[in-house]
């Protein structure tokens, strides 16, 4: 197996096919949350979506996939951009019973709740978009998402495969993008495709390569290989982030940290630990009452 994770990009037909490869980025995540396979499995496959739907944006633009749905995992998060990604999830120890010999993501993730994808452009606000879960398994939920959301009848196939001892095995997907205006021959020939592959766990077991999927999927139309980059984990957090949000706290919030003898900030996706001493913390305080902002950033909290 490479020794690496990549994103490939082509054409096909009147598609654009995107596969990914991302069992090393999984296994670190994996390691850095200590998740159970359940876990593992919910944040792998969500990891392998948001990388592929950023894949689709330009450079510098980010995607944000949330599930908050009613299963006992709770909320998995996972953004990307730039060809890096990084996640979460609430309660990454829950494992449930196997469901036909397989994780039961759906049941991890919930039947029932919201899908909702962030887009932050280069310039401008992000947005959001919504769909409501179909089955918690992620890939069927982003395929209903981007069919209802974004008006767009792809198809997203992801899969992890945990081993007996808990590491990843193989982690990865594709995800098929029809073009505006696609002749519909080539859409049944590609739908067709998806619907008689193996499954992504099975493929990338036996060794296929990202090529090798967008060559299976495409079968019987023009595939041309656009290009191939590596991918990988990566937190953007920062002291200066972290003091950032600090500054942005309530003030009320704030007040009851400047009276801790320190005050301990951990990253919730990548676990970096950052700490404030009280006169760190009391030169904060002063930068915070001059400072004008008061809208913390969402991301990094939690002491
Ligand atoms: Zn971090």
């Amino acid at each position: 197996m490479s020794m690496e994770d990549v994103l490939v990009r082509a054409t096909v037909g009147d598609a654009r096919v995107y596969a990914v490869t991302t069992t090393h980025l999984t296994q670190q995540m994996n390691e850095i949350h200590q998740c159970s396979p359940l876990a593992a499995a919910a944040l792998g496959r969500t990891a392998a979506g948001a990388l592929m739907l950023a894949a689709t944006m330009k450079d510098g633009e980010a995607v944000t996939l949330r599930f908050k749905g009613n299963g006992p995992l709770g909320q998995v998060m996972a953004d990307a951009r730039d060809y890096t990604v990084r996640g979460f999830v609430e309660h990454p120890s829950v494992m449930l019973p196997l469901k036909n010999g397989k994780l039961d993501v759906g049941g991890g993730v919930g039947h029932e709740g919201v899908l909702i994808v962030t887009r932050c452009p280069e310039k401008g606000a992000p947005f959001n978009g919504y769909a409501l879960l179909k089955s918690g398994e992620i890939a069927d939920d982003l395929t209903k998402y981007l069919y209802v959301s974004e008006q767009t009848p792809s198809s997203v196939a992801l899969g992890v495969l945990v081993d007996k001892d808990g590491s990843i095995a193989v982690s990865g997907g594709y995800f098929v993008q029809p073009l505006p205006g696609a002749d519909e021959h080539c859409l049944e020939i590609l739908e067709n495709n998806v619907l008689t592959l193996p499954y992504v766990t099975e493929l990338l077991r036996s060794g296929h390569s990202p090529e090798d999927m967008i060559r299976l999927v495409g079968k019987g139309l023009a595939v041309d290989i656009m290009d191939r980059h590596p991918v990988s984990f990566h937190c953007s957090c920062s002291r200066e982030g972290v003091e950032h949000m600090l500054t942005g706290l309530p003030d009320k919030e704030f007040a009851s940290m400047l009276e801790d003898p320190r005050t301990e900030v951990k990253c919730q996706y990548c676990g970096r630990t950052y700490l404030f001493s009280q006169d760190e913390m009391k030169a904060l305080s002063r930068v915070k009452a001059e400072s004008t902002h008061t809208a913390a950033t969402p991301a990094e909290t939690r002491k």
